[in-house]
């Protein structure tokens, strides 16, 4: 096991700048979770940690020392990608032992490995097997353990779960983190799936267009979001955004648009008037009477999630998604009043959170 540390790396490919300065630090035995939508430089920062792919300016540093110069081999880290890429004539016992037999390691403690590693994935009854002979989360699993068997100093994991059906997926993720409790090594896990990265990691990074927006806890990256960009990206429905002026007016902000405005009380933020931005989540909006601002909005539509239903609805131009109880039966066109809480608002000023 290892801590990993990025320091500034930058990589262009022509005339695409894949990776802006990137700075990271990943605990020995921390689960970092690399996020952003496609095209955002998540797997080249991999493969930088890795070896295989070379960065233009900056340093990759395992337990403090820069291992740049060392091959994807000398720097001990295991890597797992989408497809799983076993060895289709050989057997599952023969997939795993195979990087112990490159690097000569004897035979027993190959032997011994192997047993170990498919105890540890529940694989034991199909060590016999070959890959054509398991299911896709079984195989997932084999390509797992492969990397596993040796124990190395980093574990990198770039979207290993997609080929995966949504059933299949959720399992996998929850043995997965059940792994990582017991075993503790260090990972750095790519994707997309924003469920995925918030169930999964002790730490997660948010990225786009090969910078970082926010390193953090899943849990402060949804309720302390950094910008408007994590704001959005992160929460299903998205969170609600509205632009406007804020007002410093008789002891306390107002914010206004051209729909609504609502009185936010005080705030970190110098009087006069700015354009800011504010969000709230759909579920931190209530639907009723209650203490906080009250708003009125047109329903537009309801959408049902099964545990929940959403009432997307207008405060007169203005669009606004708000979460409502299962039982809710409200119809289009109906009018309703929304409960907004000032405290539970989130504001931003030039798409930076204040
Ligand atoms: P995805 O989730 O789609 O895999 P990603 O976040 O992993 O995306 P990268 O694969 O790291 O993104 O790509 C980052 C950017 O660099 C993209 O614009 C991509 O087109 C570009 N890129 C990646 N590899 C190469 C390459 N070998 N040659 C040219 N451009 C590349």
């Amino acid at each position: 096991m290892a801590s990993l540390a990025l320091k500034d790396i930058s990589k262009r490919f022509d005339n695409v700048k894949a990776l802006s300065r990137v700075n990271l630090h990943v605990e020995d035995g921390e689960f970092c979770v690399l996020l952003g939508p496609s095209g955002c430089g998540k797997s080249t920062l991999l493969q930088i940690v890795a070896g295989l792919t070379g960065q233009d300016e900056g340093s990759v540093l395992l337990d403090g020392e820069p291992v740049d110069r060392l091959s994807p081999r000398e720097r001990d880290v295991a890597m797992v990608f989408q497809t799983y890429a076993l060895y289709p004539h050989m057997s599952v016992s023969q997939n795993l032992g195979f990087g112990l037999r490159m690097r000569g390691v004897n035979k027993s403690i190959i032997r011994q490995k192997i047993l170990e590693t498919a105890r540890l994935l529940g694989i034991e009854h199909l060590l016999d097997r070959k890959p054509r002979q398991l299911s896709g989360g079984q195989r997932q699993r084999v390509a797992m353990g492969r990397a596993l068997v040796r124990r190395p100093r980093l574990f990198l994991l770039d979207e290993p779960l997609s080929n995966l059906d949504a059933r299949l997926r959720i399992n996998v993720r929850l043995e997965l983190k059940r792994l990582h409790a017991q075993i503790r090594t260090t990972v750095v896990y790519v994707t997309h799936d924003q469920v995925e990265a918030m169930t999964l990691g002790d730490k997660v990074v948010v990225m786009r267009e090969g910078r970082i927006h926010q390193i953090a806890r899943p849990e402060t990256i949804y309720d302390r979001p950094a910008d408007t960009f994590v704001a959005t990206f992160i929460g299903s429905p998205p969170m609600n955004i509205f632009k406007g002026k804020l007002t410093w007016r008789e002891g306390g902000f107002k914010f206004q648009n051209e729909d609504f405005s609502l009185d936010l009380g005080r705030l970190p933020a110098p009087p006069g008037e700015h354009v800011v931005e504010i969000g709230i989540r759909p579920e931190e909006i209530d639907v009723g009477q209650g203490p906080g601002t009250l708003l009125l909005a047109q329903v537009e539509m309801l959408s049902n999630v099964g545990a929940d239903k959403y009432i997307h609805a207008r405060l007169e131009g203005t669009p606004i998604t708000v979460r409502a109880p299962k039982e809710a039966t409200y119809q289009p066109g109906q009018i309703v009043s929304l409960v907004i809480h000032p405290e539970r608002l989130h504001i931003f000023y030039k798409g930076r959170r204040i």
